[in-house]
């Protein structure tokens, strides 16, 4: 059991929109309270989003292609752990801010 969750939904048609706002129908949603949803599949990491508020990875699902927001913590929940195994990490410098990165085969210095 997932649980519930409050959604904005259109009193018109009956969509939801994450905004709050219908942009179809040109008016302002209800709040509603449903089960939560769950979907199982393969995902492919495809991009990333960050807002005021949050940041995280957009992960599509191979089969049918649509696209879920999946936020920075809970990923590092899921992946809390997780061996990286056989990488090579090279030092680098975003502006002044310092750090690793991965880096490719090519570029590994045999050694
Ligand atoms: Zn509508």
């Amino acid at each position: 059991m997932a649980g519930k969750i409050k959604v904005p939904r259109c009193t018109s048609c009956g969509k939801e929109s994450e905004f709050g706002y219908c942009y179809e129908c040109l008016c302002r949603c209800e709040i509603i309270t449903r089960d939560k949803q769950q979907v199982s599949g393969d995902f492919t990491i495809v991009d990333w989003f960050t807002s005021r508020a949050s940041a995280g990875l957009i992960v599509e699902d191979t089969q049918s292609g649509v696209r879920y927001q999946l936020y920075m913590s809970d990923v590092f929940a899921y992946l809390d752990g997780l061996k990286l195994a056989d990488l090579t990490l090279e030092e680098t410098k975003k502006g002044s801010a310092y750090g690793w990165k991965v880096i490719t085969e090519e570029a590994v210095i045999s050694q």
